[in-house]
């Protein structure tokens, strides 16, 4: 209640009224019947009445008929037992839009006591409160797909973890990533890889119930919780349902893409489950979804838990790997069957670590591809393999080979790989004709122009490019067409069996036919028994690669085994001693 005129400015009438009507809060007096007999400029533009609009009318005019009547009675009652009333209103503008301001309406008395006016001050908080909102949502929500985030679902599963503990009930949950999106983005671009996460985000929540919760992870990882689960089949039904949802193609761009997806999932156990150990479950389901050939969903098992542990393991310890210098390479011989003698040399990757020993590439190369590290990875055995082949090639006693690089699909897809492959040979001063790229089918399988240009360019400075395990995947005669390619591997499934599986054989002969037509070396991998040699000498096999000749060998041993001469390949296995007929 002020019933004195204020102290300081108050003595000069004049400053107070410019500081009033200056002030950003909109600011009105009423009389003590409630008729507005002042306002400010900042009440006019907040509200949208006029001062003469305004004079004269009762505050109502603001009313926005939002608010519970209850809260004007507080309001009255306070203002009228002569105090001060403070809180929040939201208001309506003369144009019919609400807005929200913190409110302080003041008792005015004169000296008897008596009410003569209420001095109301309004702050607009509608903005705020609409970034308040607006963080308050973007807290609990992915800001790509509008799907809730990971933070609303550890929110959701303490919930029904903590109610299937009281009601003895189960949590399903299905940990949902896409199979090769890494893929997809590289070759598209990261806005068409973005659209498909959207569209996938609105494919898994339409396969959901209402109650279940869809939620992104973050990358290509969502996940779906499934409250008040009776049984097991339940989980495992919404599962295929969404591994099937995604056999349909989107439609991203214009252009109809086909993705799968790899499911891992888990369920509680009343009582017992916490919301770590559900997680960690489910993620483990998915590696074994994912190793187990994607396109599939896995429950949860004891086992899983050693075998992607240590796979979940090697992913971290991965990141050092090249910093830590604990890659290495082996080098197996390539045998031309015409003299029997090493015609190139094929580098395979290792991974010395530090506890675990040697780490077969089979093993890791997965792990680098799906966390992205193969970029490095990659980059570090094309430079190994360029150095290592340099230096053989400067050596007089050697003679002159080339050597064979595996290259990930992950690589080939970078725009500017083929100038980093000729910056590397510049750098290393090494011909380009003494470098071989071997491909797979997985990389040639999305015909991405980018990829054939690629192709092209290191084909026409003389990178000789090789076409691996064929036959192994999507094997298509288009391919040998399409691309600069200029040998082929036949994969050792076909190899290895083909003395007692005749249709295998039969494979081996037809590719080795078709090579000889379009001028393509062919090379046969895999290769163990003599009988499997001579086999391929007679089928008109030019290569062979296999433990037969050589496993992979460090690149001390190969160069003993080449100044050693070519004898001992034409004779037996590299270990000596053990002759055999050639
Ligand atoms: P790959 O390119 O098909 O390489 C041949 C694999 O077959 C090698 O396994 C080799 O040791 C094995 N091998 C050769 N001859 C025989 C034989 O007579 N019998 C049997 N049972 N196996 C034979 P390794 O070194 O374990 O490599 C496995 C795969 O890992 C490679 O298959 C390749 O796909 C990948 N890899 C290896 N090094 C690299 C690399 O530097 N980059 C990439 N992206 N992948 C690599
Ligand atoms: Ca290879
Ligand atoms: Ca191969």
């Amino acid at each position: 209640m002020i019933s004195k005129p204020l102290p300081g400015p108050g003595s000069n009438p004049e400053l107070l009224r410019i500081a009033i009507e200056s002030a950003a809060n909109a600011i009105f007096i009423t009389n003590g019947a409630g008729e507005i007999e002042w306002v400010n400029p900042a009440f006019e533009s907040l509200t949208g009445y006029t001062e003469a609009e305004a004079i004269g009318r009762n505050p109502r005019i603001l009313k926005s008929g939002r608010q519970q009547e209850t809260l004007y009675e507080d309001l009255w009652k306070t203002v009228l037992s002569r105090r001060v009333w403070s809180g929040r209103l939201t208001n309506r503008h003369k144009s019919g839009r609400l807005y929200t301001v913190e409110q302080t309406i003041t008792p005015i008395c004169d000296d008897d006591g008596v009410i003569t006016h209420f001095v109301a001050i309004h702050e607009d908080i509608t903005a705020r409160l609409a970034s308040e909102a607006k963080v308050a949502y973007m807290a609990v929500h992915d800001y790509l797909t509008g799907l809730p985030n990971r933070y609303a679902l550890d929110q959701r599963l303490d919930l029904e973890l903590e109610r299937s503990r009281r009601l003895g009930t189960r949590v399903g949950g299905l940990w949902v990533d896409l199979d090769n999106f890494k893929d997809v983005n590289d070759t598209f671009g990261h806005s068409f890889g973005d659209a498909l996460l959207v569209a996938a985000g609105k494919r898994l929540a339409r396969v959901c119930r209402g109650v279940d919760l869809t939620c992104r992870l973050g990358g290509d990882e969502f996940a779906i919780v499934m409250p008040d689960v009776e049984e097991r089949t339940h989980v495992a039904n919404l599962a295929e349902r969404v591994v099937r949802a995604f056999s349909e193609p989107f439609e991203v761009d214009k252009q109809k893409i086909f993705i799968s997806v790899s499911v891992g999932a888990a369920i509680s156990e009343p009582d017992r489950t916490s919301r770590s150990e559900f997680t960690k479950q489910a993620d483990l389901a998915l590696y074994s979804a994912k190793e187990g050939g994607r396109n599939g969903y896995r429950f949860f098992q004891g086992g899983m838990d050693a075998r992607s542990q240590r796979r979940m393991n090697l992913g971290q310890d991965l990141h050092w790997a090249v910093k830590r210098d604990e890659l290495f390479l082996e080098y197996q011989p390539q045998v031309g069957l015409d003299e029997r003698r090493v015609v190139g040399t094929e580098a395979l990757v290792r991974w010395q670590h530090p506890s675990l020993g040697v780490v077969a590439p089979m093993e890791f190369i997965p792990v680098a591809e799906s966390s992205g590290l193969i970029k490095p990875i990659g980059d570090w055995v094309l430079e190994a393999a360029c150095t290592q082949a340099k230096a053989w090639l400067a050596n007089d006693d050697l003679p002159s080979l080339p050597v064979a690089v595996n290259v990930s699909a992950v690589q080939l897809r970078e725009p500017r790989f083929a100038e980093h492959v000729l910056q590397i040979l510049h750098d290393k001063d090494l011909p380009p004709e003494y470098l071989e790229l071997e491909l797979t089918e997985r990389v040639l399988m999305d015909r991405s122009p980018m990829v054939e240009r690629t192709l092209r360019t290191l084909h026409e400075f003389g990178v000789c490019i090789s076409l691996d395990d064929f036959g192994k995947g999507y094997a298509s005669l288009d391919y040998l067409r399409r691309y600069p390619l200029s040998k082929i591997k036949i994969d050792r499934s076909f190899v290895h069996d083909m003395e007692s599986n005749a249709k295998n054989a039969t494979i081996v002969t037809a590719v080795i036919d078709l090579a000889a037509k379009l001028k393509l070396t062919v090379i046969a991998e895999g290769v163990e028994p003599e009988n499997l040699v001579r086999r391929l000498v007679t089928e008109g096999c030019e290569q062979v690669q296999g433990f037969y000749f050589s496993k992979p060998l460090p690149p001390k041993s190969v160069e003993e085994l080449l100044t050693l001469g070519n004898d001992r390949i034409r004779a037996n296995r590299p270990e000596a001693g053990r002759a055999r007929p050639a």
